[in-house]
């Protein structure tokens, strides 16, 4: 928990200019150039990242080659990996109301969800990933008796880590924690929208003493710094968040270069899907809109496809715009507010830009579709649903990433799965009915990589985050994760 007294002592608190890190040094971009970091609250400067070159980007993937081959990190005895990455959660959680605050100046999430997934949530990827290095075993392959067959496990070399705004921490750790842990070294891209909290994360590594080079940060624009990262020859490994555009960008780079692995995870339309024998139609509203609504939308997996079943379709959209209309929108940084700002001026002219599409396309909006407190110079907007949302409209098909809502009816189980497969995402979904064989029906049907069944949203670090289709490949989190930044080689010995 953080208190308004903490969150005022810490708001204004002054940045300053931000640099790179390379081969643990802080150091200007090459050519000197910076960006400007807007805050979304009030749409205020409030200090600049360097805005590194593809020359900068050379020199962060040499300084991690060299630290990966002189075997700082990728040789150190596991309990020294293991003591270095607990450390440097200790340090996130000691530091974790500075960390949250800084990243909401930033990107504009309200305090009180930030705190809980960014450092309390990073801190958690680092001790799981931590505790894995001496728990994670190679193998011994069944072999006939003059053979001796051994699969072991290495790490890769130079993993390039690209993550997006929304939950920087959370998501650079689900990258940086498996990667070190399976002994990589790392170069890091933040978004240039959101890279403050992560470039603290990068001095707290430091001060828990990984060595220099083994985690670089490269910030900047993502068509210089992150083209070039993605088109350089000696990343082994892309690990990427962000949007398909982008991810398929990356695969071209792959493809152009020197066809390192990916891993992508996109964007999504996920389904939420309301039965009407579902128990409690008030904790599924209340649920439901807190599971497209929080940080205003701009959440990967959220619900943003509400379908109804037509005998309840009604009376829950009734129930839906009561909660929609209970939230608070406003200053990220007041407790007394449960929805903060959108990120980007650019963002929330999306956002509003698809509204009006969904009005001239002829779904109907039920509440919402405003910008608010425009005075402040800020990004805010109205928690926003629309009804009747047919599958061919845009507003069923593409991703907002903000406050907007589709609701659809459906009739029965079987338009209920087509429906929540009609499109070209399968990120996330969610189900409600008291019908224990519906529920786990519904979850072999529908293909997304987690189906929530009565709640929305919540997961542990145990468990993975994998997008099908073109929600992305590869899986966050869990032990599956750190297979990803492992090499399997075998030794076949004659006996
Ligand atoms: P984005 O694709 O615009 O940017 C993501 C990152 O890629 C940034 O660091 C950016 O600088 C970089 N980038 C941009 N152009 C690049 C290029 N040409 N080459 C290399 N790198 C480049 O995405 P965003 O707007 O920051 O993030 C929002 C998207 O992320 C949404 O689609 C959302 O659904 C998705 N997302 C997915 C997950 C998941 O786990 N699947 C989680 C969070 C967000």
């Amino acid at each position: 928990m953080i208190t308004q007294t903490e969150i005022d002592a810490l708001r204004h608190k002054e940045i300053k200019p931000q640099q790179l890190l390379i081969n643990g040094k802080w150091q200007d971009a090459e050519n000197g150039a910076e960006i400007d970091v807007v805050s979304p609250i009030d749409g205020q400067k409030i200090t600049t990242i360097a805005a590194a070159s593809a020359a900068d980007v050379d020199v962060a993937v040499s300084s991690a080659r060299n630290s990966f081959e002189r075997g700082d990190w990728s040789r150190m005895a596991p309990q020294g990996r293991m003591r270095i990455m607990h450390r440097i959660a200790d340090l996130i959680a000691q530091n974790a109301k500075e960390l949250a605050v800084l990243g909401v100046r930033d990107n504009g999430t309200e305090i009180c969800m930030a705190i809980k997934a960014e450092p309390g949530s990073a801190a958690g990827t680092f001790r799981f990933y931590a505790e894995a290095i001496d728990k994670v075993y190679g193998e011994i392959a069944p072999t006939a008796d003059n053979v001796l067959a051994l699969v072991h496990r290495e790490p890769v070399g130079v993993v390039g880590a690209i993550v997006p705004w929304n939950f920087p921490l959370m998501i650079g750790a689900w990258k940086i924690a498996p990667a070190l842990a399976a002994g990589n070294s790392v170069v890091l891209k933040p978004s240039e929208a959101a890279s403050l909290s992560l470039l603290r994360l990068a001095d707290i590594c430091l001060e828990a003493g990984l060595p220099p080079g083994v985690l670089n940060v490269i910030t900047g624009n993502g068509a210089v710094a992150g083209e070039a990262m993605g088109l350089h020859n000696d990343i082994d490994i892309i690990a990427f968040t962000g949007s398909g555009g982008t991810g398929r960008r990356l695969m071209e780079y792959a493809a152009r270069s020197n066809m390192k692995r990916l891993y992508l995870e996109l964007g999504g339309k996920s389904p939420n899907v309301i039965f009407a024998d579902a128990e409690d139609l008030d904790q599924a509203a209340k649920v439901s809109a807190a599971g497209i609504f929080r940080n205003s939308g701009e959440v990967c997996v959220a619900g943003s496809r509400i379908l109804v079943e037509r005998a309840i379709y009604d009376e829950f959209i009734e129930r839906l715009k009561n909660q929609a209309e209970k939230l608070k929108v406003g200053d990220p940084l007041d407790l007394a507010n449960n929805i903060g700002a959108i990120s980007t001026k650019q963002q929330l002219e999306g956002d509003l830009a698809f509204v009006e599409r969904a009005v001239a396309e002829g779904a109907r909006l039920v509440c919402g579709g405003q910008q608010l407190h425009a005075a402040s110079g800020g990004y805010y907007m109205q928690p926003t649903i629309f009804a009747d949302v047919r599958p061919e409209m845009d507003l069923f098909q593409h991703e907002v990433f903000g406050p907007v809502v589709a609701v659809t009816p459906f009739e029965n189980e079987e338009e209920a799965v087509a429906l929540a497969n009609g499109t070209d995402f399968g990120l996330a979904a969610a189900v409600w009915t008291s019908k224990l064989s519906r529920a786990h029906r519904m979850v072999r049907n529908i293909k997304s990589g987690v189906v929530h069944v009565n709640t929305y949203g919540g997961a542990g670090n145990n468990v993975p985050l994998a997008g099908m289709k073109q929600s992305g490949n590869g899986a966050d989190k869990s032990l599956h994760a750190l297979e990803k930044y492992e090499n399997l080689k075998t030794a076949w010995i004659s006996l």
